[in-house]
């Protein structure tokens, strides 16, 4: 039927296309992409043949309009990005919206999400969570972000926080975070659902004097546990303390 399904692909591992995901590609009258070279590839590796329109940050707003009266002349349109689900920092959040206004039927094929996977491998609070996606990578912006968001904690805010990150910011976030936003337990996800899939978990100063010494690689998820989590750390690392003292004094 006309209208709008927004279609998750994987995010590493190719096996984790449904088969759903498939029929909808197959039978959509066109797919949006984030880059042919990447969707290309994978619809055709299962022998899916249909037309791609590329759909990125630059061209939304001006392409928008166009897909509207595609649908509004009866045109099932499917969205993709290059890995994941699509929105989740990354392109389609505006061409939905309008889709939503005009009334076009939205729907989606769940799937892969980098951000989901991590939080429940975490070992954190799973909800209530905040998905911040990429914070600035710059120096100055980051930590008003970080600032904004531990303003917010102050106020009442109490939630697990996800993050992306790229790997050769990876040490230098995870000192900012340790910073601005004091002694937490956060996990490192990285790589998922591909070979090297590795969550590594510890406070932020942990983590981040690990990653200084040994780069990361590859894609990241930085997932970082509520404020309220630091008494818990507090305790258990107090705990650890006394266990020890008792240890070394028998
Ligand atoms: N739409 C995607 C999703 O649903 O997860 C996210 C797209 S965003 C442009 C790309 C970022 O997601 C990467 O820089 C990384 O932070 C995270 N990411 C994507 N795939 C990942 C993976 N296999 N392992 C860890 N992080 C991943």
């Amino acid at each position: 039927r006309p209208g709008l399904t927004l279609v998750a692909t994987p995010i590493g591992n190719l096996g984790d296309l449904a088969p759903r995901a498939l029929a909808v590609l197959r039978a959509a009258d066109a797919v949006l992409c984030e880059d042919t070279r990447v969707t290309a590839p994978l619809l055709a590796r299962h022998g899916v043949s249909v037309s791609l329109l590329p759909l990125h940050e630059h061209n939304e707003d001006a392409a928008t309009p166009r897909l509207l009266a595609r649908m509004a002349a009866g045109e099932h349109l499917a969205l993709v990005s290059d890995a994941g689900t699509p929105l989740m920092s990354d392109p389609g959040y505006r061409l939905v919206r309008a889709a939503i206004a005009a009334g076009h039927a939205v729907s989606a094929v769940p799937g892969a999400n980098a951000a989901v996977m991590a939080l429940t491998l975490s070992g954190l609070p799973p909800h209530p969570y905040l998905f911040h996606g990429f914070l600035p990578p710059r120096e100055a912006a980051r930590a008003a972000e970080l600032g904004r968001l531990r303003a917010a904690e102050r106020a009442g805010l109490s939630a697990t926080l996800i993050f992306y990150e790229a790997p050769h910011r990876l040490a230098e976030t995870l000192a900012a975070m340790a910073r601005h936003l004091g002694p937490r337990p956060a996990a490192v996800a990285r790589e998922l659902t591909k070979r090297f899939e590795e969550v590594r978990r510890g406070t932020l100063e942990a983590l981040a004097a690990h990653y200084a010494a040994n780069p990361a690689r590859g894609e990241i998820v930085l997932v970082v546990g509520p404020p309220a989590a630091e008494a818990e750390a507090g305790a258990a690392e107090a705990g650890l303390d006394e266990r020890l003292r008792a240890a070394l004094a028998a």
